[in-house]
């Protein structure tokens, strides 16, 4: 091939080329995009990372092996950023290294120390949010033989914890940076610590760190520990430094009970699209299809009565906004069958209480505020009692003399008390009075 017309070819391809990636890119990204910030989060189940840009990009997410790597490519984008203030090693990426494989081409090299699915989907601009290019690496899911002792722990009442917000959502801002994250996790620390520390209660946290969890996820895990009651805390913030006091939520299917609980469902709601769900990610079908859903049902009434106690208690710890609970449609407390309620500890954006929200011996008043209020509900429910259960359910295995000796009743007085018969068997699920000393 003579030498002219490789070298018009390659003029032709060449152009080609670069009319088809202008073509392609819209006008913002063909100026280039500029990585301006880059965050990690841990999870336990996968690990995020987010990159803010200055414009959408395209790009292209793959995996390589021997050795284990999750490779980013980003076309026409640069770096303005540093991977110095991030958490590593993780659990997942033992170091993040950048590139230029080609012209055009910036890359980020992620390298993992164990198998993981890649997933990736950018965010647009909001709530004071660049757009974002997340990649979440997410782990296999080990399942682990249930142990005896965890069977044992199962037994009980179950409370689900749930810390508002975290990771790329940090909730409400302090005028001194305290983020509603921080308070709501260290708050649900406590108030799980204060459960568990309770014969016959149990806490589930559904978030144990610094990671966002999208709103139906929490609500699928509370369903998925079987939980009695859900908590989900949380702290809010007002234009006007000088509002504080505490305040109470509960579920609405109709629509909120006023204008200020409209507005704050709306707020809290916007959680997912701040710290950044992947779209069409659905956790639970049943749970996706709840707020459309309008049963009457029997946990807005306990939840009512969850949130009344609530207020009753945390107004021993400081002051209260409103009187009464109030309720809207907050997507986290959609559970159907789980009386759940959102508290809103008091306004952080009031200084002198933001003090107070960062202290650990408030948090812990707090917290033994609500551990007061879920036992006081489970009591009125009937589900627990001060000192010993009034009821036992048979569960396979069991007879009726274990039973006895679990509980320290005679044979004859557990007979007694539920009009038995020397010979009569018992049936799972039966329900068997315990008669109280
Ligand atoms: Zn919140």
């Amino acid at each position: 091939m003579p030498l002219s017309t490789v070298i018009s070819r390659c003029i032709v391809h060449a152009c080609l080329f670069t009319i088809g990636m202008f073509l392609f890119l819209p006008a913002t990204m063909a100026k280039g995009t500029v990585i301006q910030d880059t965050r990690l989060w841990s999870a336990p189940d996968h690990t995020r990372v987010v990159f803010d840009l200055s414009a959408p990009v395209k790009y292209h997410v793959f995996r390589l092996s021997n050795p284990g790597r999750v490779v980013i490519d980003m076309q026409g984008a640069s770096f303005k950023s540093s991977f110095k203030g991030l958490s590593l090693p993780d659990a997942v990426i033992s170091s993040i290294r950048s590139g230029k494989p080609r012209a055009g081409v910036f890359r980020v090299v992620l390298d993992i120390k164990e198998e993981v699915q890649p997933r990736s989907f950018l965010l647009k601009p909001m709530h004071g949010k660049p757009y974002r290019l997340v990649i979440d690496l997410m782990r296999k899911q080990k399942s682990r033989p249930v142990t005896a002792e965890q069977l044992r722990r199962h037994k009980g009442i179950v409370i689900a914890v749930d810390a508002g917000h975290g990771g790329e959502d940090p909730g409400a801002v302090g005028r001194n940076g305290l983020k509603e994250k921080q308070v709501t996790l260290a708050v649900a620390r406590a108030l799980a610590k204060s459960i568990n520390a309770r014969p016959g209660m149990r806490a589930v946290l559904i978030r144990k760190g610094d990671y966002f969890i999208p709103l139906r996820k929490r609500v699928v895990l509370a369903r998925r520990a079987k939980a009695n009651v859900m908590i989900s805390i949380h702290a809010d913030a007002i234009k006007n430094r000088k509002v504080r006091g505490a305040s109470v939520y509960t579920l609405s299917e109709k629509g909120a009970s006023d204008k200020v609980a409209a507005m704050l469902a709306k707020k809290e709601n916007a959680a997912d699209a701040i710290g950044g769900v992947m779209p069409g990610e659905v956790a639970d079908p049943m749970v996706n299809r709840i707020l459309a859903d309008l049963i009457k049902r029997d946990s807005l009434n306990s939840a009512q009565v969850l949130a009344e106690e609530v207020l009753m208690k945390v107004s021993g710890v400081g002051p209260i906004k409103y009187k009464k609970p109030k309720s809207a449609r907050f997507m986290v407390l959609g559970a159907p069958e789980i009386p759940s309620v959102l508290v809103e500890l008091d306004y952080i954006s009031n200084p002198s209480r933001e003090k107070l929200l960062k202290s650990p011996r408030h948090q812990e008043k707090l917290a033994m505020a609500l551990m007061d209020a879920s036992a006081s509900f489970l009591r009125r429910q009937g589900l627990l009692t001060k000192d010993k259960p009034r009821v036992h359910v048979v569960e396979k295995g069991e007879s009726l003399w274990s039973i006895s000796k679990l509980y320290g009743i005679s044979l004859d007085r557990l007979r007694g008390a539920n009009s038995m018969k020397q010979t009569q068997m018992l049936h799972i699920g039966q329900r068997l009075q315990l008669p109280q000393s």
